[in-house]
């Protein structure tokens, strides 16, 4: 078998579409969804990320700003920001890009955050309206995976899902939303870790498999069980000296290999990691629709 290759770019151009026509009606109502995204420091991946966020609500024609603050800033300080935009009424979506430097506690700026404004999905407040099943803002790599079955209709229901990896922004969200009652869930969810014993028979066992460890291409072809739709989050720079910039990106799963033994297979790169933009805009429409009652 050769699996079906799930494009991330496909799901990702579906999806900011079908934001428009809920752009256009908030708009009639006078509100434009915005987005603030706040980086501290000056990190190349964050601040390309950072720039591809403003740029995909330019696009789609979203308000956005970019606060940029030195590594020196005192967590009193950006605490500060964060209630400034909390209070801003044309800002709907507030994201304060990870990492932080080590003398600001993530937490502590993330519970600062107003969970209708959590676009990242990482307040408790939104995690836990996740884990009741209740509308909530989703953090958006387990939304996104959500996303990508949904376009190849894949139905989770009643099927064996093992969620590789805990971490609690891919491996516990995407295994809560899956276990729910309803569509797009009902599945019958394992979260495997570093303990899980006999890890390659509980893999083996998933009729969808969800890579999220960080570990190159460890997922192997003999882990997985034949038919399989595999989906990798892992993203992890590899060396290759026969590439320019030294390096290339894998995923945690060995793509040749299991590609020969799934149904349904996301590439690395080209794969979850597109579905992230398209579920933050997603979020901030969410919340911007959410300040008018007007959620659909
Ligand atoms: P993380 O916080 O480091 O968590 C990794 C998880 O994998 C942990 O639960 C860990 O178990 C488990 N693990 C590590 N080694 C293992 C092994 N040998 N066997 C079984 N489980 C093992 O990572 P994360 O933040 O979830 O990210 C995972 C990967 O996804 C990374 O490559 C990251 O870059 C990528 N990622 C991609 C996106 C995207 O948009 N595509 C978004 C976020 C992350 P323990 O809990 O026991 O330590």
């Amino acid at each position: 078998m050769t699996a079906t290759i799930i494009e991330g770019k496909k799901v990702s151009a579906a999806i900011r579409k079908g934001l428009k026509p809920r752009i256009a009606a908030l708009r009639e109502k006078g509100v434009v969804p915005g987005l603030a995204a706040v980086l501290v420091g000056d990190d190349p991946a964050s601040q390309t990320y950072v720039s591809s966020k403003a740029r995909a609500c330019e696009k789609l024609g979203l308000y956005s700003e970019v606060i940029l603050r030195d590594a020196g800033i005192s967590q009193d300080e950006l605490l500060g920001i964060v209630r400034q935009l909390n209070d801003n009424e044309k800002i709907h979506g507030i994201l304060v890009q990870s990492p932080l430097p080590s003398h600001i506690d993530e937490m502590t700026v993330t519970l600062a955050i107003r969970p209708d404004k959590d676009v990242d999905g990482f307040h408790p407040h939104n995690v836990g309206l996740l884990l009741l099943g209740r509308p909530a803002l989703i953090s958006c790599t387990p939304y996104g995976i959500v996303k990508l079955l949904e376009y190849y209709d894949i139905d989770p229901s009643g099927k064996e899902v093992v969620v590789v990896g805990r971490s609690n922004i891919v491996g516990k969200p995407v295994a809560a939303m899956l276990m729910q009652k309803g569509p797009l869930a009902n599945a019958t969810v394992t979260v495997a870790h570093s303990r899980t014993a006999n890890l390659a028979e509980v893999t083996r066992r998933a009729d969808i498999l969800i890579a999220a460890i960080g570990r190159p291409e460890m997922i192997s072809a003999d882990m997985v069980k034949p038919g399989a739709v595999v989906i990798d989050v892992g993203i992890n720079r590899i060396e290759d000296k026969t590439v320019e910039k030294g390096y290339r990106l894998v995923g945690d799963v060995a793509f040749e290999s299991v590609s020969e033994k799934a149904s349904f297979i996301t590439p690395v790169p080209g794969g979850v990691g597109l579905l992230t933009i398209a579920m933050l805009m997603t979020n901030t429409v969410t919340a911007a629709e959410l300040s008018l009652g007007t959620r659909g």
